[in-house]
């Protein structure tokens, strides 16, 4: 072009371009989020700026804060366009090829590396992902403050810059205009580009259009020579009139004839490709239970895509999810000096592999937004581990936006965000606990209905579910350790094949009960004949039964619960009020000491007078400080 105006790459650029021309990268995908991210971004600005100054918008379409994308199938040419605030012919000069990014350098190094280019949008070069589709892209742009310009390349060192003569008016905003690869054939298809908004772009806070096509019947004139096809029509449309003959009595046959015949045509319209008002912008109030499922069925499927390495766990998750609801949710707006808003969700299901995994995947299902743009589903500093349960999402006002992954990860106000995530997960928690509890269910009118009835008994599937996060939680989080005590739920002496809490453990203690009293074991059967409870069966204490493996780990943890202490019946240190204990060790005393010498010290630490028994003779207890015996069982059994 005669006005061109040609400049090279800066080097670092053009080692990017370079390697993204040659990838063999086959999530080629994320050209398409990159370039919608830079139009919401540019749309953002523009928005901000009219804050202080409405005459920025303009008028007439130059209004319409949106996003078309335009596809020309027979010449493959993909446009993305938006109405932001557009780029100046420096600006363009500068931020497409000459000044390299701060990032530039550290993600060339990285995808020598690891390879992974979805990490793109991260380092702040993601608009050159365009060349992993395209081997030619204009940049079309107009800025409030300069005239139309066309910034172009076929990535070969260099670009130009020419002064926009031929193409349409943009108004305001940029065009970006992707002359598709041969290998890229597959994105001049508009369902693949629906598909793509769905997956990466879909709560984008701007109006996402297609300009898609639409098979239509149009009538035309009917021709005079008919082919017989359409006379058959024309015949049984007559007959169907047979009925009002009488009225059409006067009109000629020329009129009775049909004038007009039905042919298919393809026909273009707008079609809005993303629900503008997502979700966890609007308000809890108004969102309605459909609404929250069908979104967390949109979450659920949207993982199967974001997790290629983990297909299976992921589909099969998607699958148990599809028609169920899950268990509860909380959405919430965080305010103050760390701005976000957040939905979570409990699975009505635990993944399979969910424990299995625990110590060796790390895999977070919140999704980060920040202002509305996808971040990235595997951003693990959200949440901790023995919450990855949970599902959901977390859109943050107040992280930066152009900053690497690293950086983000190290952002003060994630240890914010943070805590206040796990206070309301608790919550939600909770309070599916006491909705679902004896007492609240008494309280409420006979009559409410059939939403009380699917809220019995759900706290014992979440509990069946995810019980043991909430265990794994207490050894891991002691700032939130009895909070998440407070959700333990186990079967006891007393609570006759039911689950209990401590909260009622507590208030059915006797008065003479100073600590919590529990035992471990391999099963609840094994431990019912346990010599250890005799006695306190006899003088009718309650005892927890904890036989998970992970309990006995979480009892090294949990010391004590509301001023109470636990207190292991198998170990020493059991103590029930007995006043005769002084005087049978008095009497006892020549035995104990016998023992304790025939039985020689590296056997036995002491023989002591025991309360705590009834039948049986005598027990061997392990002391405070010691492995209980059924712990030397899995400490063996894993040395083994
Ligand atoms: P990032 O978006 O992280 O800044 P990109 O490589 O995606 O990095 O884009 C580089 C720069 O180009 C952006 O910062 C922006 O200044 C400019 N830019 C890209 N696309 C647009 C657009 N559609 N409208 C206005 N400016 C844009
Ligand atoms: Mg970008």
């Amino acid at each position: 072009r005669a006005n061109a105006e040609k400049f090279e790459f800066q080097a670092e650029v053009s080692r990017l371009m370079d390697i993204l021309i040659n990838s063999l990268y086959s999530n080629k995908d994320i050209f398409l989020r990159e370039l919608i991210s830079n139009a919401s971004d540019a749309l953002d600005k523009i928005r901000f700026l009219a804050l202080t100054d409405k005459e920025v918008l303009g008028e007439g379409d130059n209004t319409k804060l949106e996003i078309q994308i335009k596809l020309d199938k027979e010449k493959k040419i993909l446009s993305i366009r938006d109405r932001g605030v557009g780029m100046t012919k420096e600006d363009l000069r500068k931020n497409l090829g000459t000044i390299a990014k701060s990032g530039t350098s550290a993600f060339v190094e990285k995808m020598q590396t690891s390879g992974d280019l979805n990490l793109i949008g991260q380092f702040g070069v993601g608009f050159y992902s365009v060349y992993l589709v395209a081997d030619y892209v204009e940049v079309i742009s107009k800025h409030n403050d300069d005239k139309q310009y066309v910034w172009e390349s076929k990535a070969d060192g260099a670009f130009a810059i020419s002064e926009d003569t031929w193409n349409e008016p943009l108004g305001r905003g940029t065009e970006v205009r992707l002359h598709l690869r041969d290998e890229a054939g597959e994105y001049a298809d508009e369902y693949k580009l629906k598909e793509l908004v769905k997956k990466y772009s879909e709560f984008i806070n701007f109006p996402i259009n297609l300009w898609a096509s639409k098979e239509v019947e149009k009538e035309v004139p009917a021709d005079e020579d008919e082919s017989i096809d359409e006379e058959e029509t024309s015949e049984s449309t007559s007959s169907e009139e047979e009925g009002e003959e009488e009225e059409d009595a006067e009109k000629t046959e020329d009129e009775k004839k049909p004038k007009t015949k039905k042919l298919k045509e393809t026909t273009y319209e707008w079609e809005l490709l993303n629900d503008v008002k997502a979700i966890w912008l609007r308000n809890p109030k108004e969102v309605t239970d459909e609404e929250y499922t069908k979104f967390y069925h949109s979450l659920a499927k949207v993982n199967i895509h974001i997790f290629p390495s983990n297909a299976y766990v992921v589909h099969s998750l998607a699958k148990d999810f599809s028609d169920d609801k899950p268990m509860a949710w909380s959405h919430f707006n965080a305010e103050g000096d760390v701005e976000f808003k957040a939905v979570l969700f409990i699975p009505p299901k635990a993944p399979h592999d969910l424990y299995e995994s625990y110590y060796n995947t790390k895999q977070s299902n919140l999704k980060l937004y920040v202002r509305r743009v996808f971040i990235s589903d595997e951003f693990n500093e959200l949440l901790p581990k023995y919450l990855n349960f949970l599902m959901g999402l977390v859109d943050s006002d107040t992280l930066p936006l152009n900053v690497s992954r690293e950086m983000l990860q190290q952002h003060n106000s994630l240890k914010t965000i943070k805590k206040k995530l796990i206070r309301k997960a608790l919550d939600m928690i909770r309070k599916l606990a006491e909705e679902d509890s004896d007492e609240s269910n008494d309280k409420k009118d006979v009559e409410e209905s059939s939403d009380d009835n699917e809220k019995k008994g759900q706290y014992a599937k979440f509990w069946n579910e995810f019980g043991k996060s909430i265990k794994l939680g207490i050894i891991e989080d002691a700032t939130n350790r009895n909070r998440l005590a407070k959700l333990l739920r186990f079967e006891t002496t007393k609570s006759d094949g039911k689950l209990t809490s401590l909260d009622q453990y507590i208030s059915r203690m006797k008065s003479s009960q100073k600590d919590i009293f529990y035992i471990t074991g391999a099963s609840k059967e094994q431990l019912e004949k346990s010599p250890f409870l005799e006695r306190l069966n006899k003088k009718d204490y309650e005892v927890i039964f904890f036989t998970d493996p992970v309990d006995e780990y979480l009892m090294q943890y949990l010391m004590d619960y509301e001023d109470k202490k636990f207190q292991n019946v198998s170990k020493e240190g059991l103590k029930l009020k007995d006043s005769k204990t002084k005087e049978l060790k008095e009497s006892f005393k020549g035995l104990t000491k016998w023992w304790k010498n025939t039985l020689a010290s590296d056997n036995v630490e002491d023989v002591k007078i025991s309360s705590r028994l009834a039948d049986t003779p005598c027990v061997v207890v392990t002391s405070k400080y010691g492995w209980s015996a059924y712990m030397e069982k899995i400490m063996h059994s894993q040395t083994l």
